[in-house]
């Protein structure tokens, strides 16, 4: 009876690297896959993060690195039992391409680009048998269950037997992932978490002096120090860059997630930036304590402190006329600047998304329990991590662990239907 079946037919919804990977197990698995993508060509995102050196993983020990999933290390650490960093260099390695690991232990293709790895990934998929359809962009389900896609020819409709929904996070929409899928999955009862910038700038309410003369201005080698409503302290050292309308950089990057907590909680964050990181107080406080003379402030401070330009201006900006009068007060402010983060930049200027789709709605194959057949996988899940290439390793992971997750499931499916003629 098996063999007169027709084979099961999947659909991947989202062809970035966690449908992509999706796509990858169940075509090898010999199963017949279609990648629908509302984009004329897939992966966009991943190719503009290529243009960043493309940071596949990080070569840290498994043990911290699963740290960096913060509250989601249990779940996101069981798809990197699966598929983790090495699998996922071992696994670029076969198709030809060669990491390497860079001095802050961050893992890059030698190329430094995403582009010659999705060639031939590409290749390889379709040689497997996978079909791509470009320009379909999904808009739920019609009342028999059959896929609902919007073509340049029209609405057209797919039934399949299993679809792995990969459909990003909402950062940077016209690259195609733009969370319009929030709605649909709420629709069908599936608890999903507002979608909140991560990895993000933040807005600054500077004055006109300092946005005008320094926006694109970076400010390095500083530490930052943050303190959440709940008492925690964070802290960094490195560099950040002046906008327009605030702050981003990696320095801020990697704060962004308690920042937009701290801000969400109490309506502000401040963050404790060092602008001489390399001079303990005391000593700072003697040195801006030394006669002045005839030399201007803007002197004193570059030749006993070394603060010139950019984080000049940033004292300028927080000082009060007594702080810059007493080296004391003066000393201080610069060991500890008040930076005053009021919001997050919006969702899609984010490197990534926090929120979506709740784990509870989710079954260990990555199924939604609430719809029987459908899986998840990538940035649409309810986790985030900081920039370092753990974005997308865990979403590879998650597009490997989706895909077993469907073999497991037809398997069970054919077991059932089995099951089910024996008894008869
Ligand atoms: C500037 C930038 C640089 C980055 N650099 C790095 C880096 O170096 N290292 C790192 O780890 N991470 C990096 N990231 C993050 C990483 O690119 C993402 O986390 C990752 O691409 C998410 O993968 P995904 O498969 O979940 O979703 P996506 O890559 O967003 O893919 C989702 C796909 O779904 C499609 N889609 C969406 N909605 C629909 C619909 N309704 N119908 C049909 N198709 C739809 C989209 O067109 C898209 O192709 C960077 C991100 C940005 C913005």
């Amino acid at each position: 009876m098996a063999a007169t079946e027709p084979p099961p037919i999947i659909a991947v919804i989202g062809g970035g690297p966690a449908g992509l990977m999706a796509a990858e197990v169940l075509s090898l698995a010999g199963l017949q896959v279609n990648v629908f993508d509302a984009m004329p060509s897939v992966a966009r995102k991943f190719l503009l993060a290529g243009r960043g050196g493309l940071n596949l993983t990080h070569a840290e020990a498994p043990g911290i690195f699963v740290t960096r999933y913060g509250g989601r290390r249990a779940e996101v650490g069981r798809w990197l039992d699966e598929f983790g960093p090495q699998q996922l260099r071992d696994w670029a390695h076969a198709l030809g391409i060669e990491t390497f690991v860079g001095s802050s232990g961050r893992v890059f293709p030698h190329e430094m680009k995403a582009a010659p790895l999705l060639r031939a990934w590409l290749h390889r998929l379709r040689a497997a048998g996978v079909i791509f359809h470009a320009r379909h962009r999904w808009r739920g389900w019609d009342d028999e269950g059959a896929l609902r896609f919007a073509t340049p020819s029209g609405e057209k409709k797919v039934g399949t037997d299993a679809t792995v929904l990969a459909l990003g996070g909402g950062s940077w929409a016209r690259l195609g992932s733009d969370g319009a899928w929030v709605p649909l999955l709420a629709a069908r009862s599936v608890a999903v978490r507002s979608l909140r910038p991560a990895n993000c700038g933040f807005n600054v309410a500077w004055s006109e002096h300092l946005r005008r003369s320094f926006a694109g201005t970076p400010v390095k080698n500083v530490s930052a120090r943050l303190m959440a409503p709940d008492g925690l302290v964070t802290s960094r050292e490195g560099e950040f860059l002046v906008t327009e309308n605030g702050v981003e950089g990696n320095l801020i990057y990697a704060l962004s997630a308690p920042l937009r907590d701290a801000i969400e909680t109490t309506g502000s964050a401040t963050l404790n930036v060092d602008l001489a990181p390399g001079r303990e107080l005391p000593r700072l406080t003697e040195d801006l304590a030394r006669p002045r003379g005839r030399d201007s402030l803007g002197n004193h401070l570059r030749r006993h402190a070394g603060i010139t330009g950019v984080k000049a201006a940033l004292l300028h900006e927080y000082a009060t006329p007594a702080d810059l009068a007493t080296p004391e007060r003066l000393a201080a402010i610069l060991k500890s600047l008040p930076l005053r983060l009021v919001s997050p930049r919006p969702l899609d200027e984010a490197i990534s998304s926090a929120g979506g789709i709740d784990f509870a709605a989710l079954d260990e194959n990555l199924m939604l329990r609430a719809l029987p057949g459908t899986f998840c996988a990538g940035e649409m899940l309810d986790w985030e991590a900081p920039t370092g290439g753990y974005l997308l390793t865990a979403c590879f992971a998650s597009g490997h662990a989706a895909g077993r997750g469907v073999l497991r499931w037809l398997g069970q499916v054919h077991l059932v239907i089995n099951d089910a003629g024996s008894d008869e």
